[in-house]
């Protein structure tokens, strides 16, 4: 009865490291993923992780019982705090639903389920482009999707009045999915200035935000600066949504764990609002798993291990700034033609090099170094050691 099903692509992202591992060659380089790997190319756990993760091992009153439908209650707390800043208003007024989530993707799906059942607008505005997964989560939880324009390729940066013009003529109420900071795949970010001429255009048509924030901590070092366009638009009284993912600033990538928030008018909306994602979830998952969440919860309650992470994470961001900077400095030193800057200026963990699918592909092929085919490179992937293989491979192909 399955003989007739055809074989399915491979993930557009996830297929980039399935083609790297086939790859024999000794000079090969994974640029495809967006993972944290050290200067010597090996993935991450962090120090302030490991030392939570011995305190929940040696915890002998700890056991292994189902989580209650919406998580662990320290971890929603905190992770709230987290976002919108402890002396947040929407946390003080208690106005706030956060239920822990499979990470930042489960934490998008069942926000959109949730929107799908509940809210008045069916159709949500993406970035063009975005994370290649979100225009299949939101689909799949019963949206409809459109793009607003984001990036402009001519000058490598935003197109601020492309989006502008498109959310001004979004239909009433439409959600919009913003990037919290360090926009994947472009690394454009809106300014402090921009970000509230985007806040006051969709309060006045009453557009709701649905914020992704996947990486918070990795686009300027700093947790609270990365909140802030969440903190602006939470500050202003009205609703919107937070997807809250630790992959990337915790390291906590396959542990899977993240948040969904919701601000609501105020916290009777608010305890309704929670009931109704639960009925999202049980049919789903049930409920989270403890071990991540855990994790979570132990570092951000402690001040010592808080202390710690933001160590550990502004660490992170600054290597990854500083590919940027070698890399740029590479390409220079090779004469490649072209404006680079952008290395430089594109903000969080990708490079939008703006190499085309071709330049991509031979890139791969005559030097083994595996991105997406839109020339997104993780930063992340990059060492001192492979920039100048990185730099050689970028210089013949736009020389080709
Ligand atoms: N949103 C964006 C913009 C991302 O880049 C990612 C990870 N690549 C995610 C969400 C989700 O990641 P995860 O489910 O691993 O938290």
């Amino acid at each position: 009865v399955f003989a007739h099903i055809a074989r399915g692509p491979e993930d557009p992202i996830l297929g980039v490291t399935v083609a790297y591992n086939k790859d024999p060659s000794p000079v090969k380089l994974n640029l495809g993923v967006g993972a944290y790997r050290t200067e010597e190319g090996k993935p991450l756990v962090l120090n302030v992780v490991r030392k939570a993760e011995h305190m929940l091992v040696n915890d002998r009153s700890r056991v292994k019982e189902y989580l209650p439908i919406v998580g662990l209650a320290d971890f929603n707390k905190l992770s709230a705090k987290l976002i919108f800043g402890a002396d947040s208003p929407v946390i003080r007024e208690n106005r706030i639903t956060t239920v822990q989530c499979l990470s930042g993707t489960g934490s998008l799906r069942v926000g959109g389920e949730f929107l799908a059942k509940h809210y008045h607008q069916r159709t949500i505005y993406i970035p063009l482009p975005t994370w290649g997964n979100h225009p299949k989560v939101f689909t799949l939880a019963g949206l409809s999707v459109k793009t607003y324009r984001y990036y402009d390729p001519a000058t490598r940066g935003l197109n601020f009045q492309g989006l502008m013009e498109d959310l001004g003529s979004a239909p009433s109420g439409a959600i919009i999915l913003l990037h919290a900071c360090a926009h994947n795949p472009t690394g454009v970010d809106p300014t402090p200035q921009q970000w509230e001429q985007i806040r006051r255009l969709m309060r006045s048509k009453a557009l709701m935000p649905f914020f992704d924030s996947a990486y918070q901590g990795f686009a300027s070092g700093s947790l609270d600066e990365d909140a802030q366009p969440v903190r602006m638009f939470a500050a202003d009284g009205g609703e919107l949504l937070v997807a809250q993912s630790y992959a990337k600033n915790m390291g906590l990538y396959g542990e899977r764990v993240g948040a969904l928030s919701i601000v609501c008018k105020d916290a009777d909306v608010a305890g309704r609002v929670e009931s109704q994602l639960k009925l999202v979830i049980r049919p789903m998952y049930s409920n989270p798993p403890i071990h991540g969440a855990s994790i979570v919860a132990a570092i951000l309650k402690d001040g010592n291990l808080y202390n710690e992470w933001t160590i550990e994470l502004k660490a992170m961001a600054d290597r990854i700034i500083s590919m940027r900077k070698q890399l740029f400095d590479a390409l220079h030193a090779r004469g490649t033609p072209g404006d680079w800057s952008h290395i430089i200026k594109q903000i969080g963990m990708f490079t939008f090099t703006g190499l085309n699918s071709e330049q991509v592909a031979f890139m791969t092929r005559e030097y083994h170094i595996y991105m997406t085919s839109d020339g997104r490179i993780s930063m992340a992937g990059l060492s001192s050691k492979t920039v100048p293989h990185l730099a050689d491979a970028i210089h013949a192909a736009v020389t080709r």
